[in-house]
């Protein structure tokens, strides 16, 4: 007698395979934040150096952050003036250059908040800061 043997059922493919779930992730994690190495393929590191100067001119905090190829694009810091929800944001400096090559700028920033519980002061808190990119070698 002749045996017969089932062929094996596939089960029908339904929706995303794992290949593509992995590459659909990765898509909104460069959206939101992503590595320099991510962002800005071409810069190998990047340090920040901070200086926020009060309203009345007298030095306040002083930070130092640097960025490696794996470390999360973090470009902003938090006003920590009177104000209570001002953001300093450096995005666009750090991108402006990238695209011109450059390797250090310094940009001064006023905080326009207007202060919290009186619309009629704005912030004007300070910050002075150095930014620094450091590019592989050619
Ligand atoms: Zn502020």
């Amino acid at each position: 007698m002749a045996r017969f043997f089932k062929p094996k059922r596939r089960r029908p493919n339904s929706g995303p395979n794992k290949n593509q779930q992995k590459v659909l992730r990765r898509e909104q994690e460069s959206r939101s934040g992503g590595s320099l190495q991510e962002r800005f393929p071409g810069v190998e590191a990047l340090s920040l150096e901070l200086n926020f100067i009060s309203a009345q001119n007298e030095p306040y905090d002083r930070i130092e952050r640097r960025i490696g190829p794996k470390d999360p694009c973090d470009f902003s810091a938090p006003c920590p003036g009177r104000c209570g929800d001002g953001q300093f944001d450096l995005e666009q400096v750090v991108r402006s250059m990238v695209q011109d090559k450059r390797e250090t700028a310094e940009e001064h920033l006023v905080c326009r908040e207007t202060v919290y519980g009186d619309q009629t002061k704005t912030c004007d808190f300070r910050l002075t800061c150095r930014v620094t990119l450091r590019y592989p070698p050619v």
